[in-house]
């Protein structure tokens, strides 16, 4: 379940934009090296090996993000948009140059586990800075924000790897990487009560979900859903279902 292949990306032919492909055929067609869109088969392949990587418990990303998105995503067959892919793994690209560079004493892209109500979360923070304190996540982004704090589902992001990593943490910072330049947003540090406020919220809907298969709520809000979101056609067809549901009831 999960991510299974890609809508085909050929730029001349419209309609085959909704033509399927498994992740096998979407490489040998750019094997080729005819094929009309313009992905390279190694930057296909980088972008499926990064999808396949295992992870264990729920994490710190399904829980900053829509969590009908994260259950859907993770249940689901679906087919992704290899543009939209592709955001995702230039991010990755920054991440392996800046990994490369780090401070000796630095921890890059190692995953942390805690539970939390007896349920376990993992997490991969960018660059923990235990002499300074500091955890650090990178994100790629078409414009770097033009206030100087991150936005909201990132500075949940970096408090979550606050409270899950084995480190005294008194600062949080999210660096946004656009084509122009480098922007440093410090991000407040929340409370042990705002973090715990977060996972009782979110934490027990996203673990029904994979336990049970009780699909979370849409949240149309979610700025996921504003062109973020591989599976909004799951989403929609559930939603209609569920109106449906509801109205015979009452
Ligand atoms: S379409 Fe919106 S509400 Fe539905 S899963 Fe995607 S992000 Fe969530």
């Amino acid at each position: 379940m999960g991510l299974v292949g890609f809508k085909c990306s050929k730029a001349s032919r419209k309609h085959d934009r909704e033509r399927f492909v498994s992740f096998k055929e979407c490489i040998a067609c750019a094997e080729t090296t005819i094929n009309e869109c313009h992905f390279t088969a190694p930057i296909i392949k980088a972008m499926v090996q990064r999808e396949k990587e295992e992870r264990e418990g729920i994490t710190v990303t399904q829980l900053s993000g829509c969590l009908r998105e994260s259950y859907l995503s993770y249940k689901y067959d679906y087919y992704a948009d290899l543009e939209q892919l592709y955001f995702a793994f230039r991010g990755e690209l920054a991440h392996l140059i800046i990994e490369r560079y780090q401070e000796e004493d630095s921890i890059a892209e190692q995953r942390f586990y805690r539970e939390y109500n007896g349920i376990r979360i993992s997490g991969k923070p960018d660059i923990i800075l235990p002499a300074k304190k500091l955890i650090r996540d990178y994100k790629t982004a078409k414009e770097v924000p033009r206030f100087s704090y991150p936005f909201r589902n990132h500075t949940q992001q970096v408090n979550l790897y606050a409270w899950l990593v084995p480190y005294e943490i008194d600062r949080l910072q999210v660096i946004y990487l656009d084509m122009k330049g480098v922007k440093i947003c410090d991000a407040p540090i929340w409370s042990k009560r705002e973090i715990e406020e977060v996972l009782e919220k979110k934490l027990p809907v996203l673990d029904k979900a994979f336990k049970d298969n009780i699909v979370p709520p849409a949240d149309f809000e979610n700025w996921q859903c504003n062109g973020w979101c591989n599976v909004k056609s799951i989403c929609r067809e559930l939603y209609e279902k569920e109106l449906i549901e509801r109205l015979s009831v009452s």
